[in-house]
């Protein structure tokens, strides 16, 4: 395990997207071999919580990126990791390409989850990385970051 690291990509991380009890007992469940396939029901029994605990937390993870669905017709929903989350496994640094601010991880070219900043425009992983980044920085920094909104569909 590497939860004792500071000031890393991994802290990073975890100060953005390991914030409740619940979601750090399902992260370390979760921090085992890469390419193996969950669902809720086996998370649950790993984690001592429930089907609906952690269910919530896996979709949450989901709509972040840090996890992928890998369904089969006719099965539960299952995930496994996103592969761009092996940094968090080996230590490395996080992919190249653009970073979401807040958790540092790296941010899909069509997430709809985008800010912008003195011209510049600064896209995140999730809602809740926005939000937290707008909280942090609004009434600090003259303009006020603005929210852009663009559907997810279209460029
Ligand atoms: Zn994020």
């Amino acid at each position: 395990m590497t939860s004792d690291r500071q000031d890393t990509p991994f802290a990073q991380f975890t100060g953005a997207h390991l914030t409740s009890e619940i979601q750090q007992v399902v992260f370390r469940v979760l921090a085992g071999p890469q390419d193996r396939v969950w669902t809720a029901t086996d998370v649950a029994r790993d984690a001592h919580v429930s089907d609906h605990e952690a269910d919530l937390v896996l979709r949450r993870f989901k709509a972040a990126g840090i996890l992928e669905r890998v369904d089969e017709p006719g099965s539960p929903r299952r995930y496994r990791w996103r592969p761009q989350m092996a940094y968090l496994h080996d230590g490395s640094e996080p992919p190249p390409g653009r970073h979401d601010p807040v958790c540092g991880m790296p941010v899909p070219t069509d997430s709809p989850h985008l800010a912008e900043y003195d011209g510049r425009e600064i896209g995140f992983c999730s809602l809740s990385c926005l939000v937290l980044w707008r909280r942090q920085h609004r009434g600090r920094q003259r303009p006020n970051p603005v929210i852009v909104r663009r559907p997810r569909n279209r460029q």
